[in-house]
């Protein structure tokens, strides 16, 4: 649940390399793999490094990294379909948060005007 900590974190795990992931991007301060679940042709998931609880936290924190994020989402969108690119960052358990590590979808890869939120 929300209280999930850094030492049970799955996405922790995923960028230290202890649970394996299809990555697709990497940089200092982020790190990109395939969601496990697509909901779209392209459904990557763009996740900060450092441990934040969800994306409000992470712009409270460091607005930077948040604007990296989407640049992130950008160079994906970029070399996938057209610089064209849904971002989605569930904030809270009851918004559909499932995994308390900030992260932001990043659907793309098809025409999504009918893909319902
Ligand atoms: P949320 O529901 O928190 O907005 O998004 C969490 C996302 O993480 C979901 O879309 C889910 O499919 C994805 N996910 C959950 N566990 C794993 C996993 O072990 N590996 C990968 N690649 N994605 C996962
Ligand atoms: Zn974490």
């Amino acid at each position: 649940s929300e209280q999930q900590t850094v030492d049970d974190c799955l996405f922790c795990k995923i960028i230290a390399g202890q649970v394996p992931s299809n990555k697709v991007y990497e940089d200092e301060r982020v790190y990109a793999f395939k969601d496990i679940e697509p909901k779209a042709k392209v459904h990557v998931l763009v996740v900060p490094k450092q441990h934040y609880a969800n994306i409000a936290k992470v712009a409270q924190a460091d607005p930077e990294l948040l604007a990296h994020m989407v640049e992130v989402a950008q160079g994906i969108a970029d070399q996938t379909y057209r610089g064209q690119f849904r971002l989605i960052c569930n904030t809270g358990e009851l918004a559909g948060q499932s995994v308390f590590h900030a992260h932001a979808h990043v659907l793309t890869g098809e025409d999504l005007r009918d893909l319902p939120m």
